[in-house]
């Protein structure tokens, strides 16, 4: 197989060998369901209470706090609606932004046709939403403001600190969909003023299937899957142990590399930044200059389609992105990109290079050398090209 250089980290990223073997034991030597009471069930309780630890001090956050997911999906899911319906009888109000993930998007699609009244708050030029925007629309029937705190396709960074504070003072409850920052960047709901926030294990090095949900002690919810007691009668199921204990070490490692982390991958940033500008013409970039994910590069390539960048490069070893990989099988422009204001054939023209653990600086060589090419080539071949 020809080498290949993985640019996609914002859709998943490969699981960390390390990772991988602390989660091993769990498949048989510590095979126990964690609700029995005995000894073969205790021992894999243990691997479980002992990754929650690793994720609350992650977190800044108190064990009892978190409850395991199947992921960021689901996380997303139970904090919009798992608030929604426990909170219908004080209100039937949700605000929200035009630039988040489905997994919260969607959910509040749903309660709009059960009734319950949502804003979609827009965002600026650089996809970041203004908290006195949020302010002006909260009314006394406003139960919660769900934020992301790291948008997956532009990497935007959003003031969630400013807005969770005001949130607090109207008592409104705040969520934040933390799936691309964590591990990342720092993460502390404390400091980030927030009631609920969602992540997803393979996000940041742990495995797939995955995720956690903390909810600030003395939140109401309504439970969100129905059946046995597990997390404290949260959501019902056999935990995943292996998972669980994947995500544990996983954010133990993050904890320890991820300054290092981030400020290698923000050169790596910069550097692919600067030079894709000065070696391809009509490119822009989306998303904020400064407040941005460490490992988020996202351009628009003018006259040319973002997917036919994508066939071709993937051909040449590389894997990107041209934003989503939720909305990578629809014709749709991204709503995110819709959203700053992009006009619809420059909305199609993205590509996303996001970079994770295992990136080189070689790596950012090669798709720097290619990239220029891979354009020049394809303007030759656009209509859109030759009419400018
Ligand atoms: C990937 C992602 C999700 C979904 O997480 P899954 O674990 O894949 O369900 C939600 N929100 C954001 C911002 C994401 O990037």
């Amino acid at each position: 197989m020809t080498k290949r250089i993985y640019l996609d980290y914002a859709a998943t990223a490969p699981c960390d060998p390390q990772v991988l073997k602390a989660m091993e034991p769990y498949f048989f030597e510590k095979f126990g369901n964690p609700s029995s009471i005995h000894a073969e069930g205790q021992e894999a309780r243990a691997g479980i209470e002992e990754a929650r630890e690793k994720l609350a001090s992650l977190l800044g956050a108190k064990k009892e706090e978190l409850i395991f997911t199947s992921g960021g999906t689901e996380s997303n899911n139970f904090a919009v609606k798992g608030t929604a319906f426990a909170l219908s009888q004080k209100g039937n109000h949700i605000i929200t932004t035009a630039i988040e993930h489905h997994s919260v998007s969607e959910p509040c699609k749903f309660l709009e046709k059960k009734g319950f009244k949502v804003t979609y708050i827009g965002v600026d030029k650089y996809g970041q939403v203004s908290p006195s925007d949020i302010k002006k629309a909260v009314t006394d029937k406003t139960i919660l403001i769900s934020v992301m705190h790291a948008n997956n396709e532009i990497g935007t960074i959003q003031p969630i600190a400013e807005i969770g504070k005001f949130a607090r003072e109207k008592g409104v409850y705040f969520h934040t969909d933390a799936v691309q920052t964590t591990g990342h960047i720092p993460v502390d709901v404390n400091e980030l003023n927030v009631d609920l926030l969602s992540l997803s294990a393979h996000k940041f090095y742990g495995p797939k299937g995955v995720g956690a949900l903390y909810i600030r002690k003395g939140t109401r919810w309504e439970r969100f899957l129905h059946g046995g007691d597990q997390e404290r009668g949260m959501r019902a199921s056999t935990h995943n142990t292996p998972g669980i204990v994947g995500l544990g070490k996983a954010a133990e490692l993050c904890r320890e590399k991820m300054a290092d982390e981030a400020k290698f991958q923000s050169g790596l940033r910069d550097r692919l930044i600067k030079e894709i500008k000065d070696k391809i013409p009509d490119v822009y970039l989306n998303g904020h200059p400064a407040q941005r994910l460490p490992n988020n590069v996202n351009f628009s390539i003018k006259y040319i389609e973002g997917e036919s960048i994508l066939l071709n490069l993937d051909m040449l070893g590389i894997a990107a992105s041209t934003g989503s990989a939720c909305t990578s099988s629809s014709l749709e422009p991204s709503h995110v990109l819709l959203a700053i204001g992009l006009p619809h054939e420059i909305a199609h023209s993205s590509l996303r290079l996001t970079m994770g653990r295992w990136t080189k600086q070689e790596d950012i060589d090669y798709l720097l050398e290619q990239l220029p090419q891979v354009v020049g080539k394809l303007r030759q071949m656009s209509p859109l090209y030759e009419n400018k």
